[in-house]
């Protein structure tokens, strides 16, 4: 596929690596972002439309000025905890957000959709690994939203032809391993650039939310993916939909699961130094355990992670951390 993909959400952390594989493949890209969550400087060169995704009138201005081929759609509100406390933030962003943009692209004739999805439309998991047929019982408004997205895309794309793949990652992690874009949010809530500020002291002692799971050390477990594997995962994703019609969700991990303890211990590792951490409550909404099978993505998108160590994707954030100077 070539032509212009309109990134939705691409100045945010994993739409920032988004941008520049698309660049970096000869697309031409336009980001169209609130600056909410995301920066300016993580897409520097490249077109970027400031406006709301909720905004009908930015968008018919957005889809008049440009012919897109495709739209990536990242932008989100993607705090779990937050979104127990602020469930109408969520709903209104996440989902009234995907039907204002999804109805624009209606208007203007573009027929092809990428949706950034998640690992929280699963819930406690009833199997060690979690496939795309895994019952969807989200533990959480953020969940929630995700999953009446991807309802309403398989409605529209059985009613009017959309063509449209839900990735939902589990827990994107790491930078680029070239420089200069990277995970940066504030207040930062993930645990990876949590650890990494603790480590530096340029953060406060990392907070280990529950030691009392049913996991191997009682702490949470999570599969982490490195971002430049997720943004490989979107260009073939782009590719299926020139050959296959319809809805389709896949499962992007690693398949491996680390307990937030591991994840410490590999920092500790990659940075030469202790972790300092004290134990905490659990976190509101946060599940015992989420690992992922992607058999499904290898099979129909021919994808595959790449960076696949832990203390590699860790070592990433890090060379990403120590350019902010933290
Ligand atoms: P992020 O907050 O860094 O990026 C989101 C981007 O969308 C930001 O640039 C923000 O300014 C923009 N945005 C938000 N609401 C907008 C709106 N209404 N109009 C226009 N722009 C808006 O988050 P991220 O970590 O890069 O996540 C990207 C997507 O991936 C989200 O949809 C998130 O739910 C999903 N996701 C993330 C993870 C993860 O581990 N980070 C895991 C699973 C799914
Ligand atoms: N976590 C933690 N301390 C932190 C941040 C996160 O113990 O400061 C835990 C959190 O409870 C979860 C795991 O680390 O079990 C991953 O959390 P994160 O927010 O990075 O991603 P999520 O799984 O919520 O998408």
């Amino acid at each position: 596929m070539t032509g212009t993909i309109l990134v939705c959400g691409g100045a945010g952390y994993i739409g920032s690596h988004m941008v520049r594989l698309l660049a970096d493949r000869g697309f031409e890209v336009v980001v169209f972002d609130d600056l909410s969550t995301g920066h300016r400087e993580s897409i520097a060169n490249v077109e970027l439309v400031e406006g709301d995704v909720r905004d009908a009138a930015a968008l018919d201005a957005l889809f008049g000025a440009f012919r897109f081929e495709a739209v990536m759609h990242f932008c989100a509100k993607s705090l779990v905890g937050e979104s127990v406390l602020k469930p109408l933030e969520y709903y209104e962003n996440n989902v009234g957000g995907s039907i204002s943009l999804v109805q624009a692209m209606q208007r203007h004739g573009v027929d092809k959709l990428v949706f950034s999805s998640t690992a929280a439309v699963f819930g406690e998991p009833e199997s060690e690994l979690i496939d795309e047929d895994h019952p969807k019982s989200p533990l959480n408004p953020y969940g929630h939203s995700k999953l009446m997205v991807e309802r309403m895309l398989a409605d529209v794309a059985a009613a009017h032809g959309l063509r449209a793949v839900a990735l939902r990652y589990f827990n994107a992690a790491g930078a680029s391993l070239a420089g200069g874009i990277g995970e940066s949010h504030d207040p930062e809530t993930h645990l990876i650039p949590n650890v990494l500020k603790a480590a530096a002291g340029s953060g406060p002692r990392l907070k280990v939310f529950g030691t009392d799971y049913d996991t191997r050390d009682g702490t949470c477990v999570r599969d982490y993916i490195h971002v430049d594997d997720l943004a490989r995962a979107h260009l073939a994703a782009l590719e299926f939909m020139t050959r296959e019609e319809g809805f389709h969700a896949f499962n992007l991990g690693n398949g491996q699961g680390f307990s937030v303890l591991e994840v410490i211990q590999a920092a500790g590792k990659v940075v030469g130094r202790d972790v300092p951490y004290e134990v905490a409550e659990r976190r509101a909404g946060d599940p015992a355990v989420l690992v992922a099978s992607s058999a499904l993505a290898a099979k129909k998108l021919g994808w595959q992670p790449e960076i696949t160590d832990l203390e590699a994707i860790i070592e990433s954030a890090w060379h990403w951390h120590r350019e902010q100077r933290y």
